[in-house]
């Protein structure tokens, strides 16, 4: 058996290796480093992907959210509500631009933002909503969306864990998570479900000055060059890191694919254990498995079990430890600990399996059936 990584980009890359080799050889023979032609590439290729008007490029998905709450044009003490269980990006760059943060739980089932929180938490300086896609399943957009129209709130996707999810509303229709909200956010990290060889992002729009906004700030503030209509930032997808994107994004479907087998897999082995209770699916959108997380039954170690894992050489990993409103960095006295029961239990009870596209039938079997032995004897 294959030794089992939570991610394995070195067995993805090897059944691409020839092209991937030649799209970056290709680039360094036209030494077009910045903004060379494999980025506009990119950009059109992911523009017909995701069916969305303008995708703009950058250099990773933190700045993606950034440069995305800049465009909006919103001022110091301005709210944005977003969740408490998240990366801490989504988070941080709000509260970088002087806005704040407002933070609600989320859903015990999709780990999306608890919609019933959002309206409680809408007050007059409320701009803004960021729900988060976690682990790649799209939040409650047609309701967000909804309460985003009554009150006259921008909304922006933060889609870095669930690139190519589709999203499908009541009347039948459907669209590509991050081209719902007025702006989508996603990152190119490795481990993410498109990843690039290093950092890179992108920010979705169909909004013509929406678009026009962010590759100005995304680029100096300049219109021209050397003329600054406004302040920005130097935020870049290098050429060699698109090249690479425009070799894997016709591979996405497959990697999704691959994720949701593996995720199957998963659910029917411990489909018969209470103690486990295993990814919900939303009817609504489709889970493209950035992660697979579990929620443990309370009274069994979470601690033990991880570390029973590593002991049997398989990796599981905690998403998330610590709540963004247990940071030292996003304490605030407008909350107390008890304003979130979901995710102060979700925080002690969750745990990640390996997730990636590469995994196999026997590394699969042995990943459950440790799981299940620790169970029974526990
Ligand atoms: C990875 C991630 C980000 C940040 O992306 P980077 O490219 O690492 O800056 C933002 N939000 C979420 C939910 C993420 O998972």
């Amino acid at each position: 058996m294959k030794k089992i990584q939570m991610v394995d980009l070195v067995s993805q890359y090897q059944k691409i290796q020839d092209q991937v080799d030649k799209a970056i050889l290709d680039v360094v023979r036209s030494s077009a480093y910045i903004n060379g032609p494999e980025v506009k590439a990119f950009q059109s290729d992911l523009e017909s992907y995701l069916g969305v008007k303008h995708v703009i490029p950058c250099a990773n998905g933190t700045d993606a959210l950034q440069i995305a709450m800049m465009a909006l044009g919103l001022k110091p003490g301005d709210e944005v509500i977003t969740a408490t269980f998240t990366y801490v990006a989504t988070a941080e760059v709000i509260a970088l631009l002087g806005l704040t943060p407002v933070l609600v739980d989320v859903d015990e089932d999709t780990f999306g933002l608890n919609t019933d929180q959002v309206r409680e938490a809408i007050g007059p300086k409320t701009k803004a909503i960021v729900p988060v896609h976690l682990f790649g399943q799209c939040a409650d957009l047609e309701t967000i969306m909804q309460i985003a129209k009554e009150h006259n709130l921008y909304v922006v996707e933060d889609t870095a864990q669930a690139i190519g999810s589709s999203y499908y509303f009541e009347n039948g229709s459907s669209a590509k998570a991050g081209t719902i909200g007025d702006i989508g956010t996603t990152s190119f990290f490795p481990s993410k479900n498109l990843g690039c060889f290093g950092d890179g992002g992108a920010i979705f729009t169909n909004d013509d000055d929406l678009a026009s906004k962010i590759r100005i700030i995304a680029n100096h503030g300049q219109t021209v060059r050397y003329y600054h209509d406004m302040i920005g930032v130097n935020s870049r997808l290098d050429s060699i890191q698109a090249a690479i994107l425009r070799c894997k994004l016709p591979h996405l479907d497959e990697y999704i694919k691959a994720r949701q087998a593996v995720a199957d897999y998963y659910d029917q082995a411990f489909a018969n254990t209470p103690e486990l209770k295993t990814p919900v699916r939303d009817s609504k959108s489709e889970h493209v498995f950035h992660q697979y997380t579990l929620q443990l039954a309370e009274g069994i170690d979470r601690n033990k079990l991880v570390e029973y894992l590593q002991t049997k050489d398989i990796p599981a990993m905690i998403y998330y430890p610590v709540a963004l409103h247990m940071q030292k960095a996003y304490q605030d006295e407008r909350y107390q600990k008890d304003d979130f029961p979901i995710t102060n239990r979700l925080v002690s009870r969750v745990f990640s399996l390996p997730m990636h596209t590469e995994l196999e039938k026997d590394q699969l079997e042995h990943i459950t059936s440790e799981v299940l032995n620790f169970i029974k004897n526990h």
